[in-house]
């Protein structure tokens, strides 16, 4: 691709170009098929495996995929492969991980001048398709913009999507239309039939440098507000050897990034330490019931210097409210192994806004955090309001309203403070709208994309 001459869209290049220039990984383009676009940051993108798998595995199929990322400043979009302008492709599909990038997908078709909405565009716009876990929950929403939303493991109809991506007339059952609204989730049996390797390295990914191997689907658990422990069932994991087989080619100098919903459910958790044993590697998450010295100690010999876990609530009551299935004991276990094995440092998770919560179940939140910095830890806490989803055991319940949510987070915030701890809340209008969204039906979503889009 030429770079271009009017310095606006120079500007607009050069920034993919260098976030490109970065990528260390396969980057060859098989033609202009298909525009596979994150609606968020490259850095949110690029930390997220679906980023390359995706282009990957269609291209296994002989469909030419490239990839691109959303920027608000951004009105040409260029390509990360090739650098060439979204307008050239006839088919984007788009990857919608979380509920309120849905807004940046009608922001970028509304920059690029086509119809947000299916019912108003014709034959000679692009072909729009999403797909991601936000259809596994809410598909009718996404069917709003899209002409087609594919729901589930791209895997299971991989053959017959690359297809239909090619021009054949073809049904699949994963894939919603406005003439055929009722299609299946597609869940993959099995992982090891197509283990997912990603094949990018960025330094700019949350798992900076790392190349990410997931080697868990789904979750054995089934905590109250989750989608993944609802929807993602059964659990699906790579055998070990499937595993050490993958990672055996796999240079030692590259680092990796172990994905699954809680690497610490992992059925074989012998096998992977001795697999990872001499790899730097990190997890995507543990939970805190399922730590052990070995998983602890191979993350301090791979140079992390903290960790992260979710207790969710600082009392019993609310964790069994949520089905979160983890005990005190549990957690001052954990806690003390971090310790032990060398950590100083630690990031914890909480939720708050549930309609049972008094003020002594945000206390303990507290002084969770408070017996963690005694402990020895500089603690960070992360709040954000439960929010329910459909599809999980909150489904039909309502939010918090934004009053409540504002006294109890100016409540913790006191007690934190208080307490030296130091904590980032998750903004409560975003959340509200997240829930919106999570929630909209066909005419709210409408509702939704033109107010705030
Ligand atoms: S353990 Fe984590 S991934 Fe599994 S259901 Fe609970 S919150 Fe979801």
């Amino acid at each position: 691709m030429r770079r271009p001459r009017r310095s606006e869209d120079y500007k607009e290049y050069k920034i993919v170009k260098d976030l490109s220039d970065a990528e260390i990984g396969f980057k060859e383009s098989k033609g202009l098929d298909v525009a596979f676009i994150f609606p968020n940051s490259y850095s949110v993108a690029v930390s997220s495996l679906a980023f390359s798998w995706v282009r990957d595995l269609l291209s296994k199929y002989g469909v030419g995929v490239e990839r691109f990322f959303y920027d608000k400043t951004f009105k040409k979009f260029y390509s990360l492969e090739t650098l060439r302008p979204l307008d050239e492709y006839g088919i984007w599909l788009f990857s919608l991980q979380f509920e309120t990038d849905i807004l940046n997908i009608a922001r970028i078709l509304k920059v690029k001048g086509i119809p947000i909405f299916s019912r108003d565009r014709n034959p000679n716009h692009p072909r729009i398709i999403i797909g991601g876990p936000v259809t596994y929950f809410n598909y009718k929403a996404p069917l709003q913009i899209a002409d087609y939303v594919y729901r589930g493991d791209l895997e299971v109809y991989i053959n017959e999507f690359s297809q239909f991506l090619k021009g054949e007339d073809i049904e699949i059952p994963a894939l919603c239309s406005h003439e055929r609204e009722n299609c299946e989730l597609a869940i993959l049996r099995d992982l090891n039939l197509m283990p997912p390797v990603g094949s990018i390295i960025s330094p700019y990914s949350e798992f900076k440098n790392k190349l990410l191997i997931e080697i868990g689907r789904g979750c054995i658990r089934r905590c109250a507000f989750c989608m993944i422990g609802h929807l993602q069932k059964p659990a699906r994991f790579l055998r070990p050897e499937t595993l050490k087989d993958i990672i055996s080619k796999i240079p030692k100098n590259i680092s990796l990034g172990i994905i699954s919903a809680t690497v610490t459910d992992y059925p074989w958790q012998d096998e992977l330490i001795d697999i990872l044993h001499d790899r730097r590697v990190s997890f995507s998450s543990m939970r805190m019931d399922g730590l052990t010295e070995d998983l602890l100690r191979l993350l301090i010999r791979s140079g992390q210097k903290s960790f992260t876990v979710a207790p969710e609530a600082g009392s019993q009551k609310i964790r069994d409210i949520l089905r979160k299935d983890l005990t005190d004991d549990d957690i001052e276990r954990a806690l003390k192994l971090g310790i032990e094995v060398g950590f100083r440092k630690i990031k914890m998770y909480f939720i708050y806004g549930v309609d049972e919560e008094t003020e002594r179940d945000l206390e303990d939140i507290a002084k969770l955090s408070i017996n963690a910095k005694k402990m020895g830890y500089d603690v960070r806490v992360s709040l954000n309001p439960l929010i329910p989803k459909p599809g999980t055991s909150l489904e039909g319940k309502k939010m918090e309203d934004a009053k409540t949510l504002e006294e109890k987070k100016s409540f913790l915030k006191d007690l934190l403070k208080k307490g030296g701890i130091s904590f980032q809340f998750e903004s409560i209008k975003k959340s509200i709208l997240q829930y919106k969204i999570a929630n909209a039906d066909e005419n709210e979503i409408v509702e939704i994309i033109n107010r705030y889009a």
